[in-house]
């Protein structure tokens, strides 16, 4: 466990909070709550220093937003330009989104799992727009606030220059590095003392969104040769096996997650402890979803209509809800659980077989939970 105390409130929700963690070995590490840069009710992104000989900082934060990390420097009696080393948990913009004017301002070295290294130059949006398009909901979510952002944001993290690619186990400067894709191709999680930094991978509260597998048939063949030849970077088999990595380790470990540390006044302490309860919320989603398809053929579109019908969904949260039930029926499809049946009418199914004229169909099997298991 770690000692808490509060440097420096900020609002509700933690945005402007300043916390200091002290490790029963004396470690220190001191968080700053980053917000986003658009409306939402996540709360900051929690962007940790490491005050050692030099400074690591564990993500920049979020694009937009680099006057508050600079403000939250300077409260801890430091500035950007002493930053001699940026670890990045994942590329998603709320987390490497100040990158580029941190690396101008302090030179300071860049380091990320090395999928982050190739996700910077793959166009991402590009490779998926084409199935992406026919999502129900995906030009709300194309020109929402957010993703206008994201696409600014890619053009910006364009020219970064990954010096430091990190694999998988890599131990130096004190950190480790373990890779755990899912939620990202290139999610990390870094120990350091006893505490393990868990980007987006393990929260508290919430659980992180799953991609989709079929994500890696868009990239395969452009993908560094290690990860050619099968898919363990992209969708929920994927996040559930680096779950259960992170479960197992060993030592007590403290995780300092990138959202919801500290909310509405509240810390929210968590160990690896977690990742299992994450996983078993997925596991129980699959059996969710085997409740809404019993009662006969579905396309994707209405079971998650159908799933999320408690819920009210904007147009474009839809594509966000109908990506995460991808994730679980196409873990089923590989368990063996469902069918599918193309709508002769129109359209052809994607690579994954699923689509949004694809009839799917739930086998009356829970083999998917033995999958899990065997993970
Ligand atoms: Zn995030």
């Amino acid at each position: 466990m770690l000692e808490t105390e509060i440097l420096k409130r900020g609002d509700d929700s933690g945005n402007g909070t300043l916390i200091k963690y002290t490790s029963a070995t004396g470690a220190v590490i001191k968080a700053i709550g980053v917000p986003l840069s658009w409306k939402s009710t996540l709360g900051p992104t929690w962007c940790y220093v490491i005050e050692g000989d030099d400074l690591t900082l564990v993500d920049p934060g979020c694009y937009g937003s680099l006057s508050y990390l600079e403000q939250g420097l300077e409260a801890l009696g430091r500035s950007l330009t002493d930053v001699a080393r940026i670890v990045v948990s994942h590329g998603h913009m709320d987390h490497d989104g100040s990158c580029p004017p941190v690396i101008r301002k302090s030179g300071a070295e860049l380091w990320a799992h090395e999928m982050y290294g190739f996700m910077l130059q793959a166009d991402r949006g590009d490779v998926e727009r084409g199935w992406r398009r026919e999502v129900q909901g995906f030009e709300a979510f194309e020109h929402s606030e957010t993703m206008t952002r994201a696409m600014e944001h890619r053009e910006l993290n364009h020219d970064l220059v990954l010096d430091h690619p990190v694999t998988d186990n890599l131990q130096a400067g004190g950190l480790t590095f373990y890779h755990t894709p899912g939620h990202s191709p290139d999610e990390l999680c870094i120990k350091f003392d006893q505490v393990l930094f868990s980007g987006d991978h393990i929260l508290p509260l919430i659980t992180p969104h799953p991609s989709v597998a079929m994500s890696y048939n868009s990239f395969q063949a452009k993908l560094p040769s290690a990860y050619r030849g099968e898919n363990e970077i992209y969708g929920l088999k994927a996040l559930l096996t680096s779950l259960k990595r992170m479960a197992e380790l060993d030592g007590n470990l403290t995780v300092l997650p990138a959202h919801r540390a500290f909310f509405r006044g509240q810390f929210n302490p968590i160990g690896v402890g977690r990742a299992t309860e994450i996983l078993e919320h997925h596991r129980n989603r699959c059996h969710e979803l085997t409740d809404v398809m019993k009662s006969g053929p579905k396309e994707l579109v209405a079971i998650t209509r159908e799933y999320f019908s408690d819920r009210e969904l904007e147009e474009q949260n839809f594509f966000l809800a109908f990506t995460e039930v991808m994730a679980h029926i196409e873990l089923m499809q590989e368990a063996g659980d469902i069918s599918t049946q193309g709508n002769v009418a129109s359209g052809n199914a994607w690579s994954n077989g699923l689509g949004p004229n694809v009839l799917i169909s739930w086998d009356g099997t829970d083999n998917f939970s033995g999958l899990i298991d065997g993970l």
